[in-house]
């Protein structure tokens, strides 16, 4: 694949400031940045080379070089071309340009290979599924949970000492809790600092570790965690319960809990979106007298309906706010209950039924208009009600 022009690649033109440059390579690697494009080798790739081009633009005298040269770069200096991308990977992009990001900036963690601040261990997430009613999707509801997860070190109180122990300076990183590598690249020179594989960027290491966790500070345990579900959730939402998950090791960071919902089934109602759907099956006499029904709620009460006379099946009735609230963050308002008529026609009757029917079968009033023409204003009329 040809190599693109390295202003191309930024999406900036010529004359550029830094400070546009950095913008714009801040933009693209937020972008293809491989945590938030997991297995993507394409984006993979777009992260890279935008890597490469702000390596050599925001460095006044290559880019000098660049716009003089090109990608051959001035004879005898080795050139920008062919390579780079190859020779280096992920890690060094991170170390190198991690500053840019200012730490954890843009919401993922992984930034800043080359950090220079003691690495806090931080526990890994807890996943749960939890099944809802629908009246306590209405509500909201407290859920408390058994939860066997990593807790604190109830012998060393987290610290993965023996009691008495002190620690020691690390002696692979001397205390500074980096290491650095040094390697050959075709700029020159590189240095490249990664955190210390001995202490973890401690900088220090436990002179007797605790033997109970062996001094990772963090044992096997149970927590009984309650968990508050809002109002509203629905099938498939995640709820993020921060610092609940596993306890991060020597006293760390704990990991999230992760509440995955999903809906149990209801006899009565079916959910669509925040409204609720009744299917209200209406005895004959009312549909065509007209009256009074009652139409259950996901309360558990009753509310009184009006039923005009001679009301079709297929009419709608809406309980305005009668629904479900909407979840904080995905909308507002609450939806209604819906309320589907369909008309009951009798299966079996006694004799005296079946003789006061009769008598009406001849009624013109009994007698429905079936023409096309009819049903579509009909339908027309109701989509308007
Ligand atoms: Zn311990
Ligand atoms: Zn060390």
């Amino acid at each position: 694949m040809a190599k693109r022009d390295y202003y191309e690649v930024l999406g900036v033109d010529k004359n550029a400031s830094e400070d546009e440059i950095k913008k714009a390579y801040r933009k693209i690697a937020i972008k293809y940045h491989p945590d938030r494009n997991p297995g993507n080798r394409e984006a993979e790739e777009k992260f890279k080379e935008a890597a490469e081009a702000y390596d050599v633009l925001h460095d006044a005298q290559k880019r000098q070089q660049y716009d003089q040269f090109g990608f051959n770069g001035p004879a005898g200096a080795g050139g920008f071309g062919g390579g780079f991308g190859g020779s280096m990977n992920m890690d060094d992009i991170f170390s190198m340009f991690g500053d840019i990001f200012g730490g954890r900036a843009g919401g993922f963690g992984g930034f800043g290979g080359g950090q220079r601040r003691p690495q806090q261990h931080r526990g890994s997430d807890l996943r749960l599924k939890v099944k809802l009613s629908m009246s306590e999707i209405a509500h909201g509801v407290t859920k408390k949970f058994k939860v066997r997860k990593d807790i604190t070190c109830s012998h060393c109180h987290g610290s993965g000492a023996e009691a008495g122990s002190g620690t020691e300076t690390c002696p692979t990183c001397h205390g500074s809790g980096v290491i650095t590598h040094t390697t050959q690249s075709i700029f020159g020179m590189m240095q490249t600092q990664g955190v210390c594989p001995t202490c973890g960027g401690e900088g220090s290491v436990i002179k007797n570790k605790c033997h109970v966790c062996g001094g990772t500070g963090v044992q096997k345990g149970e927590e009984v965690v309650e968990i508050k579900i809002p109002a509203g959730v629905a099938e498939g939402m995640i709820v993020n319960v921060p610092g609940k998950g596993n306890a991060g090791q020597r006293n760390g960071i704990n990991g999230d809990i992760q509440v995955f919902i999903a809906e149990e089934e209801n006899d009565t109602f079916v959910r669509d979106g925040n409204d609720i759907i009744y299917n209200l099956l209406l005895d004959f006499p009312t549909a065509a007298l007209g009256g009074e029904v009652e139409i259950p709620t996901i309360e558990g009460t009753k509310l009184k309906a009006k039923i005009d006379s001679g009301t079709q099946p297929g009419k709608t009735l809406r309980l305005r706010g009668k629904g479900l609230p909407a979840v904080q963050g995905y909308g507002h308002g609450t939806g209604d209950l819906v309320v589907n008529i369909s008309v009951y026609v009798p299966k079996t009757l006694s004799r005296e039924e079946k003789e006061a029917l009769a008598k009406f079968r001849d009624s013109d009033n009994f007698k429905g208009d079936s023409s096309t023409k009819r049903s579509i204003f009909e339908r027309f009329k109701n989509y308007f009600n």
